[in-house]
């Protein structure tokens, strides 16, 4: 199983319900490394190419405006099968539909104000993190941690 970097946008409901640390720490608890973190604005521009795949739906301009509420937070984490990993984590996208112990299923009550993004897949977790970060942005670290997290064979 090889590293993989991931994008997670914590929400404007995040930001405003007072959850950005509590969500962070779920991140850092399981074992992912934060590999960039940032605080930034949105604009209908960039949400525009960022939900491109739901243009045709009623509820696309709704989508973007809610996410144009206050700042979000946009963070890059890395692990062994961490775009899988985060999207498990997250759990569905209707927040009433998500189990409990998830992010969704244990913040959100909504379908839109569902707490965090997280990518999809391997290429979009690759075009997402090239939208919200520049390359200096995402830093290469290692975490002192990492034997305590993986066994020697576990990553690539
Ligand atoms: P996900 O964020 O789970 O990958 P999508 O990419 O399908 O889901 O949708 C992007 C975002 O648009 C969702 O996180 C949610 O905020 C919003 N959204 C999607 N479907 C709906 C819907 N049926 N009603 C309201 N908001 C929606």
């Amino acid at each position: 199983m090889a590293l993989e970097k991931t994008l997670v946008l914590l929400k404007p409901c995040t930001v405003q319900r007072g959850l950005i640390g509590e969500i962070i720490s779920i991140f850092e608890k399981k074992g992912l490394r934060i590999a960039g973190l940032k605080m930034m604005q949105l604009t209908d521009e960039i949400l525009s190419e960022h939900y491109s795949h739901l243009s045709e739906k009623p509820f696309f301009q709704r989508v973007k405006d809610a996410m144009m509420v206050c700042p979000v937070v946009a963070i890059a984490l890395e692990g062994v099968d961490a775009i899988n990993v985060v999207r498990t984590l997250a759990g569905p996208t209707n927040g009433r539909a998500a189990a409990p112990g998830t992010i969704r299923g244990s913040y959100s009550m909504s379908f839109q104000e569902n707490i965090v993004h997280a990518s999809d897949g391997p290429e979009t977790a690759k075009a997402e993190l090239a939208r919200f970060f520049k390359p200096e942005e995402i830093l290469e670290y290692r975490l002192s941690t990492f034997g305590n997290i993986y066994a020697n064979d576990e990553y690539l």
